[in-house]
């Protein structure tokens, strides 16, 4: 059961003691509160844990300062979409929103490499109206004598150059509770040009200690990976460790699936569940073409099967998209092959707006079609 307070309703407020003490008197439940900070208001929100099948809903309902009460109805208790919960999971970070209801584009370097690349990249993402890039540091590979990124070193350069060519938002891994804290430092130090949304990959969606210190703290946005093996409600189990240690902006990526049944495809692409993933959360769903797909393989129709899955993940609701881009791919030191080409990005972008259009129009259509019904 959450209980939802009204806004602004501080801890020292009267109603909000009493509250507490109210549902504190109930035996065998535990009490979790979790702060939604908005632009204008925070609210919060008190999670009740146990057996609260027998607790009255409507006496709690009535308590002064008492917005609502929601029945919990699934097992995501924040980040789920339970009955008449309604609740948006909009958050907007560095003027740029993200939603269950919006479109974001992060194209950009696998991993970087030189400053000359990533200016380049920057340039060519201004160029094209861009926003939003990808920027690996901090590269997990699989063999320890592979490229492993720059790290800490590169953060200057990269974050000012993001500065430079207007790009608010960075997605950057993370694979150590450190590497935020480099971030940060980082950011600090180069003036705070650009903002970081804090990505973690799909060899750590169940690193239960890195979810809960990026969980833990609230001045990044975080990208989750779904696990490249495991089930689709452990990976959503992960979000939920993220939003339970007082974390909920959340973006939900999902990135094709470990197994040889997807070859001729580095992973077996799942963007079926994009529908699935916004049906039982209230998190904006990501689509990694890129490392789902990759490899720059084309169709018999001479469309890259980057593309074809890209669209295939808008046309069904998709909320951002992660998609490598490189100036000179056959430099690249990770993931070269599966590249998009800079010459690439304005037909890109054009092919993702027209994906887009026509999820708009399918939506449109559902609801002429509910509407029909009465
Ligand atoms: C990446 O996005 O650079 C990456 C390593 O992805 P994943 O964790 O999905 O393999
Ligand atoms: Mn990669």
């Amino acid at each position: 059961m959450i209980v939802i307070l009204e806004p602004n309703l501080s801890k020292n407020d009267a109603r909000h003691k009493a509250i507490v003490a109210h549902l504190n008197s109930y035996p065998n439940i535990q009490l979790r509160s979790h702060e939604v900070k908005g632009q204008q208001q925070s609210l919060t929100e008190i999670y009740l844990i146990g057996d609260t099948k027998p607790l009255p809903l409507d006496i709690i309902a009535a308590l002064p300062g008492v917005e609502r009460v929601i029945r919990i109805s699934a097992e995501y208790r924040v980040l789920g979409r339970h009955c008449d919960d309604l609740r948006s999971a909009n958050f907007e970070y560095n003027g740029v929103t993200f939603g269950q209801d919006t479109l974001n584009i992060f194209a950009g370097l696998c991993a970087v490499d030189t400053p000359e690349h990533v200016e380049a990249m920057m340039r060519a993402l201004q160029e094209n109206g861009q926003t939003c890039t990808r920027m690996g540091a901090y590269k997990p590979r699989t063999s320890p004598y592979a490229f492993q990124g720059h790290g800490a070193s590169c953060l200057p350069y990269v974050f000012e150059l993001a500065g430079k060519y207007g790009i608010k938002v960075v997605a950057m891994e993370v694979t150590h509770e450190s590497h935020v804290d480099e971030i940060h430092q980082a950011l600090h130090q180069t003036g705070n040009p650009t903002g970081v949304i804090l990505q973690i990959g799909t060899r750590n969606t169940q690193n239960f200690e890195l979810l809960k210190s990026v969980g833990r703290q609230n001045d990044y946005p975080v990208l989750l990976k779904r696990g490249f093996g495991i089930s689709l409600e452990e990976s959503l189990n992960a979000a939920e460790y993220l939003a339970s240690e007082g974390n909920s902006r959340i973006v939900f990526c999902l990135r094709g699936m470990k197994t040889h049944l997807g070859d001729p495809h580095r992973n077996f692409v799942d963007f079926a569940h994009v529908p699935v993933v916004k049906r039982l959360t209230r998190m904006p769903v990501c689509i990694d073409c890129s490392h789902s797909v990759g490899t720059r393989i084309a169709g018999a129709d001479n469309i890259l099967d980057i593309f074809h899955v890209t669209a295939q993940g808008i046309i069904a609701g998709a909320n951002m998209v992660l998609v490598d881009f490189h100036p000179a791919p056959e430099k690249a030191l990770v993931d070269g092959p599966q590249a998009l080409r800079l010459n690439e990005l304005a037909y890109f972008l054009e092919d993702i707006r027209i994906a887009r259009q026509a999820y708009l129009d399918r939506h449109a259509l559902n609801q002429q079609f509910q509407d029909s019904q009465g």
